[in-house]
């Protein structure tokens, strides 16, 4: 991995699952951490799905030829052959690596943890010094 420093992928991460964003990608997570090593990003974000960690989960997301986010799949899993129909403009397309990519999700209980982390440190500010 190219990274050194994962802390502020750790505090976006933690961000993120504040503000309840449910479904992100690497691009997004290495922007706002200041990251220009996309593929170490996304590496990370993978091994964070480990079921050791309890953090995230990653999905195949499919896009059909008029841009929408269609379909999801477990990653890891084949992608169909053949044509889809697209949810949304009914448009059929064959899935390839470049209409298919990776989003992440966060489990609900790293978002219960994390709230709860919010919180407690709030309230130690209140506490009068
Ligand atoms: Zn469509």
């Amino acid at each position: 991995m190219g990274l050194n420093d994962f802390s502020n992928i750790d505090r976006v991460l933690e961000e993120l699952a504040l503000k309840d964003e449910y479904r992100f990608n690497a691009y997004q997570v290495a922007s706002l951490s200041n990251e220009i090593d996309v593929d170490s990003v996304n590496e990370y974000l993978l091994y964070k799905t480990h079921p050791k960690f309890g953090i995230l989960e990653a999905k195949i997301e499919t896009i059909c030829p008029e841009n929408h986010p269609d379909k999801h799949f477990d990653f890891g899993e084949a992608l169909p052959d053949g044509e889809v129909e697209c949810r949304i403009c009914d448009e059929s397309y064959t899935l390839n690596p470049y209409n298919s990519h990776i989003v992440f999700y966060f489990k609900d209980k790293y978002k219960k943890e994390v709230k709860k982390k919010a919180l407690k440190s709030s309230k130690k500010l209140l506490v009068p010094i």
